[in-house]
């Protein structure tokens, strides 16, 4: 400092004066400061781990009663041990941190025995104590209402159980239901909600029983992560129908954790291996993921109603569901027609597999086909005029519904009656179907068209979504999650 002074005093024209002084005391306490602040962070991480410490014998404990090892609990790198009776598996210590009760968090704690769940974490509650929360916060982007953008969230994954497998995801296509539910179109959506059923990712971890899996497998989750197995649709292996309501992969009751199922805008899954599928090593992932939703969704009524040759069959619609269609009818062997609004895609149609595209608002091509289709697959979702295609159908020709526009269908009975015809619906496919699916296209090659995004991009995906500009599945790139 006498330095710094000597330099300053002999300056041409400088004065050592009460400003240069008050920087020096200044600079003075800005060090003594520094370093009360380290040595009060170290006290604070010693007092931390004199907390765990006083906890050790019952982690130490709690592991043994579960036959758990409890080094990687006391490394504090995972939960084993499930000490307090109150907090389901996959609960650990938290080191002392406390926070009020929040808007978002599960309205009921009474309901699990005091736990509260909310975004970042499970928490004890005792009225204002709240002393635990979870290891395994994931991250994942979540909306908080049906008008607020994507946001980067925590979310919750149980602790693997026996069967489970937990997946680091890669892959998530970009669903239009994905939309509708995050926007509350269908008015059923409690938020905050991840999105994503079209989950493809790397098995990171797999429970004690589990048979179908081993870690660094590729493996997929669909649309459904649970269901009751009991039932007659279930014993069929139709969970889809479960009779008892299945849980979906995101908005639908956690039967583990209680509160919300999280889909796969995240970056790790925790599912039962019976409702995980297996992915062919052949296939490209990023392309296979959307197989899960639009694939299952057109395969499953294409299979149903035995399409293949000899037959002429319609696709309604050119998108994520559409292209699909197409490229299963033309690979079972029909005769494959794409119906489409839009003259610029009848060349994307026949690249995809169509044998002919008919401009479905241009009168005089209809006519020239009507009557003639053994099947008509129908994947779109907005308002259109269905008797347009029952005209098209032959006598007992069946066209089957699997898009959702929002209205009730104006349908006239003369279109059903003459000649007789059939209308039905179709909704994605059980656990065993998904896997056929999954191992067709592996044996065939086939994969979706995509384009991918960062999972930042996800609101302007869902407004491109909207113009129908995309060819024809967004799936986010799910390494961007770590941006
Ligand atoms: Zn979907
Ligand atoms: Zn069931």
């Amino acid at each position: 400092m006498t330095e710094g002074r000597r330099r300053c005093t002999g300056a041409p024209g400088h004065r050592w004066g009460t400003d240069s002084l008050a920087k020096l005391r200044a600079g003075r306490a800005a060090l003594l400061g520094g370093l009360i602040g380290v040595s009060g962070a170290l006290a604070a991480v010693l007092a931390n781990d004199i907390v765990c410490l006083a906890m050790t014998p019952v982690l130490i404990e709690g592991c043994i009663r579960r036959r758990l090892n409890p080094l990687p609990c006391l490394l504090g790198l995972a939960c084993a041990a499930n000490v307090a009776p109150a907090r389901p598996p996959g609960v650990s210590i938290d080191r002392g941190s406390t926070r009020e009760r929040r808007a978002g968090d599960d309205p009921d704690p009474s309901r699990r025995g005091g736990v509260v769940v909310g975004m970042d974490g499970l928490w004890a509650y005792d009225g204002t104590l709240t002393c635990y929360t979870h290891r395994m916060g994931t991250r994942a982007y979540a909306v908080t209402s049906d008008s607020s953008p994507f946001g980067a969230h925590s979310i919750t994954r149980r602790e693997p159980t026996a069967t489970d497998v937990a997946i680091e995801i890669l892959y998530c296509g970009v669903c239009h239901s994905d939309l509708h539910i995050a926007r509350n179109e269908w008015g059923m959506t409690q938020y905050p909600c991840v999105p994503g059923h079209e989950i493809l990712g790397r098995v990171a971890n797999v429970g004690s029983d589990v048979t179908k899996f081993k870690v660094g497998d590729i493996a997929a989750v669909g649309c459904l992560v649970d269901s009751c197995r009991t039932c007659s649709s279930c014993e069929q292996g139709m969970e889809q129908f479960c009779l008892n309501g299945p849980t979906m992969t995101y908005n639908s009751e956690d039967r583990h954790l209680g509160g919300l199922t999280y889909g796969g805008y995240s970056e790790a899954v925790v599912v039962d291996e019976a409702f995980t599928l297996k992915v062919p090593d052949n296939l490209d992932p990023a392309g296979a993921s959307p197989l899960l939703c639009a694939g299952i969704t057109t395969y499953s009524p294409l299979r149903k109603w035995n399409v293949g040759h000899g037959q002429k069959v319609g696709i309604v619609g050119l998108g994520g569901l559409g292209h699909m269609g197409v490229k299963f009818a033309a690979a079972f062997g029909a005769h494959t027609v794409l119906f489409t609004t839009s003259p610029s895609k009848v060349e994307d149609g026949k690249r995809l597999g169509a044998n002919e595209v008919i401009i479905s608002n241009d009168e005089q091509q209809m006519n020239q086909h009507a009557g003639s289709f053994d099947f008509i697959l129908d994947t779109v979702s907005a308002d259109h005029d269905i008797n347009a295609y029952m005209a098209m159908l032959k006598l007992d020709g069946t066209l089957v519904l699997v898009g959702a526009p929002p209205n009730p269908l104006q349908l006239s009975a003369f279109s059903m009656l003459f000649p007789r015809k059939h209308l039905s619906g179709s909704l994605i496919g059980g656990l065993p179907e998904t896997q056929e699916m999954l191992d067709y296209c592996g044996r065939h090659n086939i994969v979706c068209d995509i384009e991918r995004i960062k999972m930042q991009q996800i609101d302007e995906a869902y407004e491109r979504m909207l113009r129908s500009d995309v060819k024809y599945r967004f799936v986010i790139d799910m390494a961007s999650l770590k941006e």
